[in-house]
């Protein structure tokens, strides 16, 4: 069974898609922390992040590099964090979430509640920045 990643990649499924290459896809997060919160996810499917083989790691870091400048740039936070869970999707994942504070990464915190017309603006804003 494909994950609900591989199905957002193969436009099974609709998502906010910010970001494209052959190898990965960005895309907002459904229940965000943050207005911004993105997922990156490379396109072969891998459960455990850190199973991903180390040269597409290393690869998916320089793309979320370029994620994160636009992510930063569009909302003005103070800084883009990072994280890895996977409790929820057994498709290998980053979270990029937008912080002006240390608790806009607590995934304990509840989520926003955002309009489509607000993801939409959001996932607009970043992919004039990322889709060439
Ligand atoms: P985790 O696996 O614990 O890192 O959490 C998975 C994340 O994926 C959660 O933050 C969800 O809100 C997000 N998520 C799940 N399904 C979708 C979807 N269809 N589109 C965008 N984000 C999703």
């Amino acid at each position: 069974m494909p994950s609900i990643f591989s199905k957002i990649i193969n436009r099974e499924i609709p998502a906010y898609i910010v970001a494209e290459d052959e190898s990965f896809l960005a895309f907002l997060d459904i229940n965000p922390l943050t207005v911004g919160h993105t997922l990156v996810i490379p396109k072969k499917e891998v459960d455990y992040f850190f199973d991903v083989d180390a040269d597409s790691l290393a690869a998916m870091m320089v793309f979320s590099k370029n994620v994160a400048a636009a992510i930063k740039k569009t909302t003005n936070c103070e800084r883009v964090g990072m994280a890895v869970l996977g409790f929820e999707v057994p498709h290998a994942h980053l979270h990029l979430v937008p912080m002006n504070g240390m608790n806009d990464i607590n995934f304990a915190n509840p989520k926003l509640k955002l309009s489509k017309e607000e993801f939409a603006e959001v996932a607009n804003k970043l992919s004039i920045l990322l889709i060439k």
